[in-house]
C-alpha cells in the first residue's frame, strides 16, 4: 500500500480504540497475502558474551554483574533436535557481537551438523551482530540461510545518542546491503519507545525498511535496564503500555508498506503482557520464536528487564505452519526461488 510520511504519522498517532480499525485493515492485508499462518522459530542465545557496549543492553562489555556463558556444541545440538522433533521450520542462533576468528569458526563448522541433524530441513537464521562480510559468507556457505540485524533506529541523531561514540549507523547499513548480495533473507528492525525518539523517526524507520526492501522484520519496545547507561532517562520515557500500543501500530504499518514480509511478534513484546504476542499476531506478525535456550542459561541473557524465562505458546496461537521453513515470500518473489 502506498502510504506517505504524513499518512504513517497520522495512523501511529492514532489513540483509544481507533487503532481498532487500523489493527482489522491490517489483519485483512495478511489474510490477503497468503501470510497467515504462524511460523515458529526456536530462539538460541548462543552466548552472552558481548565486545560491544551498547548504552541500553543489559549484556553489554562493561556490565560486570553478568555471569557470562557459551553454550556447548552438544548443548546447541540438542535445542536444534528439540526443535526439528517439534515441527518448527527453523532456528535462531543469536548472541553478542563477537568477531574473533575462533567464534566464525565455530559457528561455522556448528552449521552444517544443524542440517544434517535435521535433514537438510531446518532453516537457520543468525542474530550474531556486525560481522566482516567474509565472516557473513563463510557462515553461508556453511548453511546459514537467513541473517537478523536491527539497525535500532534510522535516525543518524537518535543512533549516536544511544551508542558510544565510534559506533557509525552508516556501517550497519553497508552490513545489511552485504547480507542482501551474498544471498541471505534479510530482517532488521528497530527498538520502539526509545528515550528521545519521535513518532516522526518511527515513520522514518518504516519507510527505511521499505526502502531496504527488507524479507523479514523483527521490532519490539524498548525497556530498560537499571545497569545501562541509558537508565538515567527512565523518567522521560513513555508508559509500558505505550510503547505496547505502538509496536503493535508499526507492526501493522510495517504489514501495510510490505504485505508479504515476515514479521516477528517478539520477546520483549512478552515481557510487557502476555497477551502481547496474540495481539501482534492479529495486528499483522506472522513469526513467533519460542526460547529454546538450555533453562540454566536463559536467567544470563537478559537484554532487558523482566525478560520473560518461560515461554509457553499461547493456546490461541491457531495456524501453526509446523514442518515448514516458513521463508519470507517477499524474498522468495525477489529471488524466483
Ligand atoms: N548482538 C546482536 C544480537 C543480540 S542483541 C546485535 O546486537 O545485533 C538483539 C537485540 O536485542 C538488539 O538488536 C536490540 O534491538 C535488542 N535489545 C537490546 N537491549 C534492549 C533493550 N533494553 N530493550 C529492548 N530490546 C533490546
Ligand atoms: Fe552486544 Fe547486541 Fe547488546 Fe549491543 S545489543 S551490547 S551488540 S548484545
Amino acid at each position: 500500500m502506498a502510504l506517505t510520511k504524513k499518512d504513517i504519522i497520522k495512523l501511529l498517532e492514532t489513540e483509544g480504540s481507533n487503532p481498532d480499525a487500523l489493527f482489522k485493515q491490517s489483519h485483512e492485508i495478511k489474510s490477503n497475502n497468503c501470510t497467515n499462518t504462524t511460523w515458529l522459530r526456536g530462539l538460541i542465545e548462543y552466548s552472552n558474551i558481548c565486545s560491544k557496549d551498547c548504552l541500553y543492553c543489559g549484556i553489554r562489555k562493561s556490565n560486570g554483574l553478568v555471569k557470562r556463558y557459551v553454550l556447548s556444541e552438544e548443548d546447541v545440538l540438542s535445542a536444534t533436535k528439540y526443535a526439528y522433533e517439534s515441527g518448527f521450520g527453523s532456528i535462531v542462533i543469536q548472541a553478542g557481537e563477537v568477531c574473533s576468528e575462533k567464534h566464525i569458526k565455530r559457528i561455522e563448522s556448528l552449521l552444517p551438523k544443524i542440517k544434517q541433524l535435521s535433514n537438510n530441513e531446518l532453516g537457520i537464521t543468525l542474530s550474531l551482530g556486525e560481522q566482516s562480510r567474509d565472516a557473513c559468507l563463510r557462515w553461508f556457505e556453511a548453511g546459514a540461510d537467513r541473517y537478523l540485524l536491527r539497525i535500532e533506529t534510522s535516525s543518524k541523531d537518535l543512533y549516536a545518542r544511544i551508542h558510544p561514540a565510534g559506533y557509525s549507523l552508516e556501517r550497519r547499513i553497508e552490513a545489511l546491503r552485504d547480507l542482501r548480495d551474498i544471498g541471505y533473507q534479510v530482517g532488521t528492525g528497530v527498538m520502539i519507545g526509545l528515550p528521545f525518539q519521535t513518532i516522526e523517526n518511527l515513520a522514518d524507520d518504516l519507510l527505511f525498511m521499505r526502502d531496504m526492501d527488507i524479507d523479514m522484520c523483527g521490532m519490539g519496545p524498548y525497556i530498560e535496564h537499571r545497569d545501562t547507561p541509558l537508565f538515567e532517562f527512565k523518567g522521560t520515557l513513555k508508559p509500558v503500555s505505550w510503547r505496547l500500543d505502538m509496536t503493535l501500530k508499526m507492526i501493522a504499518v510495517l504489514r501495510m508498506l510490505m504485505p508479504d514480509i515476515n514479521i516477528a511478534a517478539t520477546t520483549a513484546l512478552q515481557a510487557i503482557s502476555s497477551y502481547a504476542r496474540d495481539k501482534a499476531i492479529y495486528a499483522g506478525a506472522n513469526v513467533v520464536m519460542p526460547n529454546i535456550t538450555p533453562m540454566e542459561c536463559r536467567e544470563h541473557y537478559n537484554l532487558y528487564e523482566n525478560k520473560p524465562v518461560c515461554d509457553d505458546l499461547s493456546k490461541k496461537t491457531n495456524d501453526l505452519g509446523l514442518f515448514s521453513q516458513g521463508n519470507s515470500l517477499h524474498f522468495k518473489k525477489r529471488t524466483r526461488k
